[in-house]
């Protein structure tokens, strides 16, 4: 578990513009939150990171954005219609509803010395396990204190609505769960465009949308989500091989996101815990501030989506081997990555308590290169017009050559330093009498996050000192 609580990281976020709470002004909608200037351009560095390095730094990745509305053969054909459910318990009294799964997970963490005086089977997400545990030990419902829980109920968590004016069976689609099936109907459109050897990938970034029963811990588990998602297809024999090749690359890619190496950890997902699409499943988990949970997922999804599409949609979708040998349907190896888990994850690592001076400091160690702002430039004080006019000029070389650049000339220097530490900028440039007069002419102040330590440069050598 990390050190910080979630409070006080919901709390940053929100005061310094990293996230909001969506439709704030009329109460929130629950599961929804807003990303304000930092935090989505925290979320872009990720993103972009994330394509550079699975699609532009790779000659087998092919891009895509497809729509996120799709015709609803789709997710009757994917099988999301009738099985992409949450099991849930109803209270019968209060009639709270709640996550079946996580409220006996919940309730096996706090009482152990109950849970290992009886014999019991280990439970799983199936009904039948759920239901015995509930039963065997009496839960009660966590709102209004009575065991009186229904059975298991299956909750589809898709959100449904209607394409066009009118409104009937016919009409009806569904937000996307996952980005996946994108990538599966348009299999066809780029093997025909680019027949790329086997094995090749498709990627896309999008939003999904899933219904969630009970929504938490913040952009942990919110109704309106990001994936960053990969479809591999492979040879059906190498699938093992290409299966670790990808967990280890996911893995190298939390490592690239400044993540520690000690709060990864993979885990497999037993065969009535994983997806119905899913043969093998490894989730990578993270120590979270709320405790080690799914941020990315790795699936063996065989042939199950290109076989079914194939027999509903009546269009061949086999692949034709170069060598001239039978077609087949490939197989596919699916990692896929939260974008949100991935910024959440992110910021409570990058979150950092110190004493400079015998003051407590909160600065975000964010590496460099995801920092949303990578300088911010500030004259010594702002109602000297010749620092300022100054000030400008170097603001103006540095945006050019790093985009990313913040004006700071709010407060003291000692509070525009603690305001950049805790958005976690790496450097702070300051002008003042030095810079415009004297023998330090023509020199500034760079003060470094992480070390607090200040240096005097020449404004001519700015530009290669700030390393990113
Ligand atoms: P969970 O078990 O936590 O509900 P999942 O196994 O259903 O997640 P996947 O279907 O594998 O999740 O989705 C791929 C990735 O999308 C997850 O690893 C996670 O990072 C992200 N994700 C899934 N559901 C949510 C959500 N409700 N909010 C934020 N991110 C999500």
């Amino acid at each position: 578990m990390s050190d910080v609580s979630l409070e006080t990281i919901v709390s940053l976020c929100k005061r310094r513009g990293f996230i909001y709470q969506g439709s704030e002004i009329y109460g929130g909608l629950a599961g929804t939150w807003d990303y304000g200037p930092l935090g989505i351009q925290l979320k872009r560095n990720i993103s972009n990171l994330w394509w550079k390095t699975f699609v532009e730094d790779r000659d087998d990745m092919y891009g895509m954005d497809a729509a996120i509305l799709m015709n609803q053969k789709v997710w009757q054909t994917s099988g999301h219609v009738s099985g992409f459910n949450d099991p849930l318990f109803e209270c019968d009294n209060c009639k709270n509803r709640f996550r079946a799964d996580h409220l006996v997970e919940a309730w096996v963490e706090k009482h152990p010395s109950e849970v290992e005086k009886i014999e019991h089977p280990a439970y799983n997400q199936s009904a039948a396990t759920l239901n015995d545990y509930k039963n065997l030990f009496k839960m009660a419902c966590p709102n209004c204190g009575k065991a009186e829980l229904s059975d298991v109920r299956q909750f589809n968590m898709m959100f449904k609505t209607h394409v066009g004016a009118i409104h009937d069976v016919t009409s009806v689609s569904y937000l996307r769960p996952e980005t996946a099936q994108g990538m599966f109907v348009n299999f066809k459109n780029v093997v025909d465009s680019f027949y790329p050897d086997i094995p090749f990938g498709m990627a896309q970034i999008g939003k999904a949308f899933r219904n969630e029963i009970a929504p938490r811990d913040f952009i942990f588990r919110v109704r309106e989500l990001e994936q960053m998602e990969i479809e591999v297809f492979v040879q059906p024999d190498t699938w093992r091989d290409q299966f670790d090749t990808w967990l280890e690359l996911q893995k190298q890619f939390l490592l690239a996101l400044g993540l520690p190496e000690e709060r990864i950890h993979q885990v497999e997902i037993g065969p009535d815990d994983r997806a119905h699409y899913s043969k093998h499943s490894v989730d990578t988990e993270f120590d979270f501030p709320f405790g080690q949970k799914e941020l990315l997922g790795c699936a063996y999804r065989t042939d199950y989506d290109l076989s079914k599409h194939q027999a509903a949609s009546g269009k061949n979708l086999e692949y034709r081997p170069k060598d001239g040998g039978a077609s087949y349907i490939p197989h596919v190896i699916e990692p896929t990555f939260g974008l949100d888990r991935s910024v959440l994850a992110v910021i409570s690592s990058a979150y950092t308590e110190d004493e400079v001076n015998g003051e407590k400091r909160t600065y975000l160690k964010l590496p460099a290169h995801l920092a949303p702002v990578k300088v911010a430039v500030s004259p010594l004080l702002k109602n000297k017009p010749e620092l300022v006019a100054k000030a400008r000029e170097v603001y103006t070389v540095l945006k050019k050559e790093f985009g990313a650049v913040m004006w700071d000339d709010n407060g003291n220097i000692g509070k525009r330093y603690r305001r950049q530490d805790e958005i976690g900028t790496p450097y702070c440039v300051t002008i003042d009498f030095d810079t415009i007069e004297g023998d330090t002419k023509d020199t500034v102040t760079v003060r470094n996050r992480d070390t607090t330590k200040q240096e005097r440069v020449s404004i001519d050598n700015l530009i290669s000192t700030l390393t990113f």
